[in-house]
């Protein structure tokens, strides 16, 4: 089968710049990577052909070979090697393009990864939100191991440069003209061997604890306020740094107070009479102390009462909201006879004029009654 022109294979011409070429390649390589095109049996031929030529135009000596005798220049030189464990040798030339994203964690050369970040939901009372407090949890968290200070070395021992790579963490390997380039087998990419694993971790370097943490909660934190505490998540593996631990709270309903923001609402039923006759009431407020709000003479339910600077306390400010008293006038129920007696005298008492609501809906109603009549 005679062999494609690497130029054609990259869709670029023969004078193509080293700027261009790389931009064709990573495009091309995008497009028929084997992760994208699962069982793509043409994708992956494809890709192993962008990714040969590739080799070769990108290298000034292999290039100029090429130019000069084509395919040829390369027949004789391999060593044979050239098919063996191409799958990995391609997914380590992509690696190289196109970094560490693809495999997950951020890692430096050294094997140093950063610990992850960690959640913690923290459910809090309405009270406890409006003054703020200090509260303190107890995380489950990886933390260094203290040992052998996070190297996973045992203590006394060192850890020592890996021999295979020279604590580079990955190593090359000729295949044929090709330079592949994967992780150190033997270190795993971290650079360094442990001749001696530290006992307390497994040479891991990190221990799992529970830590218990203190919490500054700021008054007036809304539900779904996060709170992130830098540094107090995972541990970081080989020295790498910790993660952060971010704290989700949630607000506890309560059982007298609504919140809207600033503004607190709450309902406070009221006796028949003092709604009627008029009088004082007292109402809590969430700081604990009552307040005492003036009913006047005949307040009807759903009245509602502003107390200013009675509501919630905001967020990283002085400022305080209202609590707004919605009253709900209770209807008497079980009487006794002397009430029953008391009421029936009150009603013949009763003119319009006690209840102008209710006489001027029923007049309303007949009005209506009346126009529906008179069509008909
Ligand atoms: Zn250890
Ligand atoms: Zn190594």
């Amino acid at each position: 089968m005679s062999k494609r022109d690497y130029y054609e294979i990259l869709g670029v011409s023969r004078t193509v710049t080293d700027v261009e070429l790389k931009s064709s390649f990573r495009k091309l390589a995008m497009q028929h990577h084997p992760d994208r095109n699962p069982g793509d049996k043409q994708a992956e031929i494809k890709f192993k052909e962008i990714n040969e030529a590739y080799q070769v135009l990108s290298d000034g000596q292999k290039r100029a070979a090429y130019d000069r005798f084509g395919h040829q220049a390369f027949e004789n030189g391999g060593g044979g090697g050239g098919q063996a464990d191409f799958s990995d040798f391609m997914s380590d030339i992509f690696d190289s393009f196109f970094g560490d994203a693809r495999r997950g964690g951020p890692r430096n050369a050294n094997g140093r990864e950063r610990g992850a970040d960690l959640r913690y939901n923290l459910e809090i009372g309405l009270e406890e939100a409006f003054t703020g407090k200090n509260a303190s949890i107890r995380v489950p968290t990886s933390v260094s191991c203290e040992a052998c200070s996070g190297t996973g070395a045992k203590p006394g021992s060192k850890s020592r440069q890996c021999p295979t790579c020279g604590g580079h963490g990955r190593v090359r390997a000729n295949q044929g003209f090709f330079s592949v380039e994967r992780t150190c087998p033997t270190c795993n990419g971290r650079g360094e061997v442990i001749d001696d694993p530290c006992k307390n971790c497994q040479g891991t370097g990190r221990v799992t604890r529970e830590r218990t943490l203190s919490v500054n909660i700021p008054a007036g934190v809304e539900d779904g306020t996060r709170i992130r505490l830098a540094g107090e998540g995972e541990a970081g593996l080989r020295g790498g740094p910790a993660g952060d631990l971010y704290i989700f709270l949630s607000l506890k309903p309560h059982p007298i107070f609504q919140r809207d923001g600033a503004d607190l609402f709450c309902r406070v039923p009221i006796g028949l009479v003092s709604a009627a006759l008029g009088g004082e009431i007292e109402v809590p407020t969430l700081s604990g102390e009552q307040a005492r709000v003036k009913i006047p003479e005949g307040t009807q339910t759903g009245k509602q009462f502003r107390l200013k600077g009675k509501g919630m306390s905001v967020l990283r400010s002085r400022e305080v909201g209202d609590l707004y008293i919605q009253v709900v006038v209770e209807t008497p129920q079980k009487l006794t006879a002397r009430q029953r007696e008391l009421l029936e005298e009150f009603e013949r008492e009763s003119s319009q004029n006690t209840h102008p609501e209710t006489a001027g809906f029923f007049g309303r109603v007949k009005d209506f009654l009346g126009g529906l009549g008179g069509t008909a």
